[in-house]
Order: C-alpha cells, then sequence, then structure tokens
C-alpha cells in the first residue's frame, strides 16, 4: 500500500477528462500507465466554452504553442465578460481582467476613482481599465515583449473562447501523444475491493474489465465512481443560486468576434454569448421555478445574432458541491465534484486547480486519509469563496417586477458575502481571503457594477493634493486610451496569428 501509483484510469473524456489526462501524462511521464475511458454513446455536456486567464497556466504547463491551440479550437480572446441589465435594465458594465489605473502607496485605484467621483471628475471606472476599454472597442492583443515594464501593454490579462468538442479533442490529440490509452466503451458496474472498500476496477457492457490504482472521475454530473459508488454526498446551494437549467443553441456568427463574453439578465436567469471564429455560443441559464422551458426557448431564440444552428439543447443541473471530492482512491474533477453556474467562467479553472491540487497531494497507492483531507478541505474553500462571489451578482439587484429577481434580492445570504458588501459599502476596501480565486480588482468591478457605491473611501487617500490627483486620474487615463489606440482590431489580430 505503500508502494507508488503505477495506473491510474480516468474515467470519462469530456473537458475534464481529457485535461487531467493531458497533465498527468505531462507532469508523470512513463512512471504510470494512464487509461481514459470514454462513451460516445453517452457523450459529453458539450458546453464550456468560456474560460478566465488561468487557463494560460494550464497550457504553460503542457507548453502549449497558443497561436496552434486557439487555431485547433476555433477560439478567440477574451478581455473579461460583459454584464448587461445586471443591475436594472439598461445598466452595462464590464468585468474585466487585469488591473485598474495603477495603485499608489498600498492604496488601490478605485480608492482615488471614488474620492474623483465625490468631486465630480472621475469617469466611469472603466475608463481606467485597459481590458476594459479595449473590450468595448473590439481590439485586442497579447502582451507586447517590446512595451517598458510600467506599460499597461506589457502584461495583458486574458482568457480564450473556445469549442468545447474541439478542446476535448485537441486534448485527447496531446495525451494519446505522450502515452495515454484511450477505450471506448460504457461502464457497466464498478468493482470495489473487499478489504477495504477502494475500487477495484470498472467493468464494461462489453465484460472488459479495467482495473487501476488510482481512479480519476470525470463522468460528469452522474458522478459513476464518487457517488453512485462511494456515496460521498453532495452539498446543495439552489437556495443561494436558484438556477436550475439551461438552453444552449449556436448561431451563426455575424459581425467580428467580440473579445468578451456577454451575459445578459433575463426574467428568470441570464443569457450568455459566446463569439467562436466559427459561430457564436449562446445559452440561457434559468430558473425552472420562474420560466418554463418553452418561454426560456422562446426568449433565447428571440435573442441570437444570427440564424440559429439547431434546436437549443437542455441541461439540468444542481448548484453545489460533492462533500467529499477525494474518497479512498478516486478523485473527481469537473461536473462530477460539483457544479456552479458559468456565470464567471470558474468550471474549467475548476478542473484546472483540482489538477493542480491533485499534483501537489500526489499520493501513493494507500491513498493516506491526510492528503484527502487537505485535498477536500481546499476544494471546499475554494468552491465557497466562488460561490460567493456568483451570489452577489444575483443578490445586489434593483431590477422591479420580475419574481425571480426580487427573491435574489431578499434571499438570505452567506455571512462571508454579507460581510464583504457590508466592508465594501463602507470605505470601499475589499479583502481578499488568502488565495481565492477572485482578487479585489474583480470583487470591486462587479460590486459597483451591481450599484453598490461605497459610502466613503480611504482615510489616507486624502494626502494626496486635489491637484495631484487631478493630475493622477487623467493620466492613467491617457495612457489607458493611447495604449488601446495601439491595439488591433480583435479580428485582425485573429487573422494574422492564428486563424483556424
Ligand atoms: C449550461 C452550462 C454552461 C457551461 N459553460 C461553461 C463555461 O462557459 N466555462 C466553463 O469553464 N465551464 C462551463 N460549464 C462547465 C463545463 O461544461 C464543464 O465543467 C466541462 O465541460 C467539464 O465537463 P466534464 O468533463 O466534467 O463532464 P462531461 O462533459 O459530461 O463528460 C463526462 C464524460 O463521462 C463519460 N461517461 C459518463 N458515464 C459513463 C459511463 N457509464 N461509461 C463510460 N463513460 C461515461 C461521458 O461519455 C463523457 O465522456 C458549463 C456547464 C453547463 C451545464
Amino acid at each position: 500500500m505503500n508502494d507508488p501509483i503505477k495506473s491510474i484510469l480516468v474515467v470519462g473524456g469530456g473537458t475534464a477528462g481529457w485535461m487531467a489526462a493531458a497533465a498527468l501524462a505531462k507532469v508523470l511521464g512513463d512512471g504510470c500507465a494512464i487509461r481514459l475511458v470514454e462513451s460516445e454513446e453517452i457523450g459529453t455536456v458539450g458546453v464550456g466554452e468560456a474560460t478566465v486567464p488561468h487557463l494560460s497556466l494550464f497550457n504553460r504547463l503542457l507548453e502549449i504553442d497558443e497561436a496552434e491551440f486557439v487555431r485547433q479550437t476555433q477560439g478567440t480572446f477574451k478581455l473579461g465578460i460583459q454584464f448587461n441589465d445586471w443591475s436594472r435594465p439598461g445598466e452595462s458594465y464590464i468585468h474585466g481582467f487585469g488591473t485598474i489605473g495603477h495603485d499608489i502607496a498600498m492604496q488601490p485605484f478605485h480608492q482615488f476613482w471614488l474620492k474623483a467621483r465625490k468631486l465630480g471628475f472621475a469617469d466611469d471606472i472603466g475608463a481606467y481599465s485597459l481590458n476594459t476599454l479595449a473590450a468595448s472597442h473590439g481590439r485586442f492583443m497579447t502582451s507586447a515583449s517590446d512595451a517598458p515594464a510600467n506599460s499597461p501593454l506589457a502584461n495583458i490579462a486574458y482568457a480564450y473562447h473556445f469549442d468545447a468538442g474541439l478542446y476535448a479533442r485537441y486534448l485527447r490529440g496531446y495525451a494519446e501523444k505522450r502515452g495515454v490509452q484511450r477505450t471506448e466503451g460504457k461502464i457497466a458496474h464498478t468493482v470495489l475491493r473487499p478489504d477495504d472498500g477502494f475500487v477495484e476496477s470498472v467493468v464494461l457492457e462489453s465484460g472488459e474489465r479495467l482495473q487501476a490504482d488510482l481512479f480519476i472521475d470525470c463522468s460528469g454530473f452522474r458522478g459513476l465512481l464518487i457517488e453512485q459508488t462511494l456515496h460521498a454526498g453532495y452539498e446543495d446551494w439552489t437556495h443561494w443560486l436558484p438556477c436550475d437549467r439551461a438552453l444552449a443553441v449556436a448561431c451563426e456568427k455575424v459581425g467580428p468576434p467580440t473579445p468578451y463574453t456577454r451575459s445578459t439578465a433575463r426574467k428568470a436567469g441570464w443569457q450568455w454569448r459566446i463569439p467562436l471564429q466559427h459561430r457564436t455560443g449562446n445559452g440561457y441559464v434559468y430558473a425552472s421555478a420562474h420560466l418554463s422551458d418553452d418561454e426560456a426557448a422562446a426568449s433565447l431564440l428571440a435573442n441570437l445574432d444570427g440564424k440559429a444552428l439547431g434546436d437549443p439543447r437542455p441541461l439540468r443541473f444542481v448548484t453545489g458541491r460533492r462533500k467529499r471530492s477525494w474518497s479512498r482512491n478516486v478523485v473527481a474533477l469537473g461536473l462530477a465534484s460539483g457544479f456552479m453556474e458559468p456565470l464567471e467562467s470558474t468550471s474549467i479553472f475548476m478542473i484546472q486547480s483540482g489538477i493542480s491540487r491533485l499534483l501537489s497531494l500526489f499520493p501513493r497507492r494507500d491513498c493516506s486519509q491526510v492528503l484527502q483531507d487537505r485535498f477536500n478541505r481546499e476544494s471546499a474553500w475554494e468552491a465557497e469563496r466562488i460561490r460567493d462571489f456568483l451570489i452577489l451578482h444575483y443578490h445586489v439587484n434593483q431590477r422591479e417586477g420580475d419574481p425571480f429577481w426580487q427573491q435574489c434580492r431578499e434571499m438570505a445570504i452567506p455571512d462571508s458575502l454579507r460581510e464583504n458588501i457590508a466592508l465594501f459599502h463602507d470605505t470601499g476596501s475589499f479583502f481578499r481571503d488568502g488565495n481565492e480565486m477572485f482578487g479585489l480588482v474583480s470583487w470591486v468591478q462587479v460590486m459597483l457594477g451591481q450599484g453598490i457605491m461605497p459610502e466613503r473611501y480611504h482615510t489616507l487617500v486624502d494626502q494626496m493634493p486635489e491637484q495631484d490627483l487631478r493630475h493622477f486620474m487623467q493620466s492613467v487615463r491617457n495612457v489607458v486610451e493611447s495604449c488601446v489606440e495601439a491595439m488591433p482590431p480583435h479580428e485582425a489580430f485573429i487573422a494574422r496569428h492564428c486563424a483556424a
């Protein structure tokens, strides 16, 4: 039991399965036999096309060539998310990645902005963010290696949009080249070791038996091993995030792809729009208690840029997290480990962080309890912090007339979120909890965008004379504007570097 892991079976070939197989093959090399089993008949969830900037770290681990990756997945670039009608109809803001302005003497830029706004000479906060301004002008480029280190162009934060099917196919090619064996087939049942209850093997409908030391459950919502076999339990968060269904449909692309994801609030949820090179992905995430499937489909189809490329595909989910994502010799990743709606494109990030957590705590054959406990504790904490950030978008709204939005406004929220809102409302302060996924700039943009305006700014800001503050605000604006002018249109950047 103290021996090293010699064989791993990845159960499932969606985004989670192939990300796990690719990363494990790269890191573990020849020392461990990796097999992936998937069923074409069952298929994958087929969505999950918007990401966050962290994915570039995963690509770096895999030593993936970015231009090739974007080309192969019909990808585009993403500078942030535009939220339309969320605080109230007609209002719009962008949650841009990266920084806003620049900080002075440990004070974040938005504190200076709050004072300038009070004095009447600040523009919208987005005017001081390269990502937000570039996104709204449809411009994009990757960081310029020849830009001065203090230029915003030297360090541009961005993510990707891609075709989920092509992404899994791309990673499959990568993993198979590094020795991962793929088995096509449907798992019929699982065999446990009688002495310790560890999974010994899975048996396919064909009768073939697949054994391994460690199992990675990437079987999607069903959680074939982690739940159906090991009954790890599920914490349901529907009372905080009441959307439980989605309809997804692609449509024809009209016009150049925007360098951002769009999220538009609707009667009982929201609609996403994800621009790719060859098509645009769309979906309506909604609460079935407030909207029928037919109404959701009609609303979705009435709000597409171009002709729908098929019928809307229904998806059902229960928001929450698996109580133990690692149990015995099974580690669940992806939808098998829990689900939060794609409002901030966090699921693929959580697969990535699950993989890196597993690699940091990589076990021997006994999968010692202390490793499992730490993995589960870290996973729970990460999910709870993201959960709070998502609830924020729903809870702080001033949309009148829709019972769904009223319910979100009036619902009790977690204490951790209530404290964050109260602190920001008082002095515009935010305290990042350890290494939580979303940092100050994200929280500030969403809190302001949703309509929370702090009553005061940080007292230290008054150390800067008003004239200097005017000059500072204007110079940040000028720098951001001139940088955006220097950036090419998003479509031109793709055509030049990574057109499919
Ligand atoms: C509406 C919606 C929108 C989303 N949008 C985003 C987004 O924009 N950004 C983001 O980061 N995430 C998003 N996600 C989440 C994202 O889609 C998933 O995290 C990602 O696709 C990973 O899915 P998966 O691989 O865990 O599961 P799946 O894609 O469901 O794959 C499960 C795999 O298990 C296999 N399998 C299951 N049972 C068996 C069996 N008995 N035998 C053999 N094989 C089996 C299946 O064949 C399949 O290969 C979204 C999710 C939903 C529901």
